[in-house]
């Protein structure tokens, strides 16, 4: 039997507020408010610590809280898992409370609405609702509440794969990060999140000459550290690499649209047209489509000297860069160096792999089946995610991980900024568009038949 998808709306729409007006701002990072109103909520249902949820701390404040509705075990579980932890704010650019969790003109407000509280909080409700039809299961379905995915995972993700494993498992991962409305155009895209990209930051330091700040010189290691930035801005972006998710999703996609935008999308799959084709395809997430087919390359931190009078020695630019699948960061550093010039030198801070999982697995085919029905004329394809996410971490477990938040956007809505923007919030209709899709997915893998 279904469950009242209205109701289960209106039920997801009140935790949601409440998930939103705990505060989980990371950095810092305290996760500890929203983990203990999810206990509140299982609780409620009738599920106790330990045999049906457990909390973990992985320092103080730091909490995830997992959560297991057991299968007969003939087949290795489901895993929902959603991070609690939401970026900091700027909260005089806001025109509601970031914390607020307000329903307004049907949207939910406030800090993590979509990245990825809203999310988490509709994983929740399928998992109450899979208790409360108790539906026999084959395997079991895990839902992962966690800590840290803003900031380098290490509380939430990291922790649990590193410490206990045993929580979380699985054949298969669901998380944040896809198959919601995508305006291109004219045309709606449903992206099903199969890859990500790896990251490697890197430290760009400039060395000059020392001396008095009075006696000015070119050779100034602050002008060579702003030549290689502008460097850097004037080539627009790194060298264009086509990936094979990336031609699959561009070549799915053009088969669907009209002439000529068919023609311009094909065409993203060949390196050197890429960039003409972009201007040709107005409407088109121009940022997003540059990410998925080159490694990306973001100063973002600056240093250079000590005192006004002093010319320093040296200056450094913290660079984040992101690469496809299959570049190496030695990859990346080369085509950095290629274009900021020779005054520069490069060191590895820190780098991580990207990922990416079968298109052709049981799951990924019930996914794209289930978000063709949200939207019949919506074109539902395989993306890959230009940042990273707790998937790459959960990888290493060996869990095969789809972003996967379905549900329906209002046309115009603009996701894409909102994400980490100010005033960032959820249609309620979204919720309501999503949860029959979630609900057929779980029941459809795990439910005994
Ligand atoms: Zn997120």
């Amino acid at each position: 039997m279904q469950p009242n998808w209205a109701e289960a709306t209106q039920e997801t729409v009140k935790h949601l507020s409440r998930l939103i007006q705990a505060e989980t701002m990371n950095p810092p990072g305290n996760e500890l408010p929203a983990i203990l109103m999810i206990k509140d909520i299982l609780e409620r249902e009738g599920l106790h610590s330990p045999g049906d949820f457990v909390i973990v701390e992985s320092a103080p404040q730091r909490v995830n809280l997992i959560a297991r509705l057991r299968g007969d075990g003939s087949q290795r579980p489901l895993l929902l898992s959603g991070h609690v932890d939401v970026v900091p704010v700027e909260r005089e650019k806001w025109s509601r409370n970031p914390f607020g969790g307000e329903v307004i003109n049907g949207e939910v407000w406030g800090r993590g609405a979509l990245d990825m509280k809203g999310f988490l909080a509709m994983y929740l409700q399928i998992f109450l609702q899979v208790r409360r039809a108790n539906l026999p299961l084959k395997r079991d379905l895990i839902l992962a509440a966690i800590a840290d995915e803003e900031a380098g995972f290490d509380h939430g993700s990291k922790f649990l794969v590193s410490q206990h494993r045993e929580l979380i498992s699985a054949e298969y991962g669901l998380t944040e990060g896809g198959a919601f409305t995508i305006p291109m155009g004219k045309l709606r895209i449903y992206a099903i999140q199969v890859a990500e990209k790896g990251v490697t930051w890197l430290k760009m330091v400039t060395k000059g000459k020392p001396g008095h700040a009075s006696l000015p010189h070119e050779d100034n290691a602050v002008f060579h550290l702003a030549q290689a930035i502008e460097k850097i801005r004037c080539a627009g972006h790194l060298p264009v690499h086509i990936t094979p998710t990336f031609r699959a999703m561009v070549s799915k996609a053009a088969t669907q649209a009209k002439f000529p935008v068919s023609i311009f999308l094909r065409g993203l799959s060949v390196p050197w047209i890429v960039s003409l084709c972009l201007k040709f395809l107005k409407g088109y997430p121009k940022t997003l489509l540059t990410a998925l087919t080159t490694n990306t390359c973001t100063p973002t931190l600056l240093h250079a000297g000590q005192k006004t009078n002093v010319i320093p020695a040296e200056a450094f630019a913290h660079i984040d860069c992101r690469r496809l699948p299959g570049q190496s960061p030695e990859d990346v550093m080369r085509e950095v160096l290629a274009i900021a010039g020779n005054r520069i030198s490069l060191e590895p801070l820190d780098t991580s792999p990207g990922a990416a999982f079968p298109t052709d697995s049981p799951l990924y085919r019930l996914l794209e089946e289930e978000t063709h029905k949200l939207d019949p004329q919506g074109i539902v394809i395989p993306m890959m995610m230009p940042g990273a996410t707790d998937a790459c971490v959960y990888r290493e477990a060996g869990i095969t991980m789809y972003g996967f938040t379905p549900g329906r956007l209002p046309e115009g809505f603009p996701v894409l900024s909102l994400a980490h923007g100010h005033d960032e919030r959820l249609p309620i209709s979204f919720i309501e568009s999503g949860l029959p899709v979630l609900w057929e997915v779980v029941r459809k893998f795990c439910a005994a038949l």
